[in-house]
């Protein structure tokens, strides 16, 4: 036998008795989606790695150190998408969707990041992302997060909490920038390397650091809050309003800014304290800016992405149930002539009853290994046939919770199995 190949690391296979909670996420986030007017688009899962340097920055952690990028066999540098947004936004520029338009988009997917892999962390992860183009208002804020937190009741979730901050304008974020620079270089053998590196290029990434031994120092720094703009004041005023008219609970976190550098004044993430050290289940925020940094007609921007695994850890931690696909109808067939006529006859009754769910036994052995197998399926009944049910027209058939075994003749199988059934 030859050696196996390995799994690479922090790219999980979904197996199927998994794939319930995937369904069950993916198919209450649409129907979220669908009830606000957002529609889907998909893009693809390799663009140049220059949209994302531009769009995420130089100097954040997904560019610096995690994107999954390599040079085609022409010498382009490709990289596989570790986000969606900045995709989205260059789908939305090359097909001419922001033009005097609005759009209120959502993509499920893919992301690829090569980060330490761990629990709630993993090199290729799901999101569920949304976004809008063309609101201005601090509305649109709003019904991005009410959103949310309807995704959160329909699932079943609680123990999230929401957290938001503005981050003003990127004059404002400039200023703000720039004091916060000068506050860490005056501190500058406190920072540890990392902050260090950051302190030109990025100071306010210091601010996300989880290094306990900076903690002091970060939380006397300049307050974004305190230095905003005006208007970017009053957008977050307004914001507040609503989610709290909207009656969704939140906290103001001045620290909250974010690992991308394309935000703009609203930034917002639900935690969860269920999760461990992976604590962020879904985070989002405005960005104004970043439709003409990458080339398009200025237009205002704001969107969100939810970490699925997380999510789906979290819905599993929490004891919340899916259903699990079980068959209506086992079929349970021995002998030549039966193995054929019960592939037909299979065949006939999804015709006749489209929507109920049969499973054949395809892996032979006696009638009573396949009725074990019958049992463990989780199916309600067992249509029997041998070749002496096939030479008499008719099958036997086995009610598997309980009830006495009757014989059908095929013309009434159907009818009889979905009234068996819907009982
Ligand atoms: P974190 O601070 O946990 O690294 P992030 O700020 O990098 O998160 P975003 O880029 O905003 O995350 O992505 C949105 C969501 O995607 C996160 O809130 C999280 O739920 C999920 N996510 C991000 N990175 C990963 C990953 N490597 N594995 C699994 N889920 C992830
Ligand atoms: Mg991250």
């Amino acid at each position: 036998m030859s050696e196996h190949i390995e799994p690479l690391r922090g790219m999980n296979d979904v197996l199927p008795d998994e794939a319930p909670w995937w369904n069950r996420l993916e198919s209450v986030t649409r129907e979220v989606f669908s009830t606000y007017g957002y529609r889907e688009i998909r893009v693809p899962l390799l663009e140049r790695t220059q949209l994302f340097k531009r769009a995420i920055g130089e100097h954040t952690d997904i560019v610096e150190k995690e994107m999954f990028s390599f040079e085609d066999r022409d010498g382009q540098s490709l990289a596989l998408r570790p986000e969606a947004t900045a995709s989205i936004v260059r789908a939305a520029i090359s097909n001419g969707l922001l033009h005097n338009q609005k759009h209120r988009l959502f993509t499920i997917g893919p992301m690829f990041r090569g980060e330490r892999p761990q629990k709630g962390r993993y090199r290729q992860f799901y999101q569920v992302d949304a976004e809008a183009f063309g609101y201005s208002g601090p509305e649109v804020d709003a019904e991005l997060i009410l959103m949310t937190a309807r995704m959160w009741q329909l699932l079943g979730i609680s123990r999230v909490r929401l957290e938001i901050n503005s981050l003003g304008t990127a004059e404002a974020r400039a200023r703000y920038r720039d004091l916060l620079r000068e506050y860490f270089r005056g501190h500058y053998s406190q920072l540890d390397a990392d902050s260090q590196r950051r302190l030109e290029g990025n100071p306010l990434r210091i601010l996300d650091s989880k290094n306990a031994d900076m903690a002091q120092l970060i939380a006397a720094a300049p307050l974004l809050t305190d230095h905003l703009d005006d208007e970017s004041t009053a957008h977050f005023e307004r914001l507040k309003k609503l989610l709290e008219s909207g009656g969704v609970a939140y906290t103001v976190n001045p620290r909250l800014v974010r690992g991308l550098d394309y935000y703009s004044r609203t930034v917002f993430e639900w935690v969860t304290d269920a999760l461990g050290s992976q604590n962020a289940v879904c985070s989002g925020g405005r960005y104004d800016g970043l439709v003409t940094q990458l080339g398009g007609e200025a237009t205002p921007a704001i969107g969100w992405a939810m970490g699925m695994e997380r999510v789906i850890l979290l819905m599993q931690e929490l004891g919340c149930q899916v259903p699990v696909e079980q068959p209506d109808v086992y079929v349970v067939m021995a002998g030549e002539s039966a193995l054929a006529r019960g592939l037909q006859l299979a065949e006939s009754i999804r015709t006749a009853a489209p929507g109920l769910k049969i499973e054949t036994d395809l892996g032979g052995g006696s009638f009573k290994a396949q009725f074990k197998r019958a049992d463990k399926s989780g199916a309600h009944v067992a249509v029997v046939l041998g070749d002496d049910e096939v030479a008499r027209g008719e099958a036997s058939v086995k009610p598997l919770r309980g009830g006495e075994q009757t014989t059908v003749s095929f013309d009434a199988l159907a009818a009889h199995l979905v009234a068996m059934i819907s009982k």
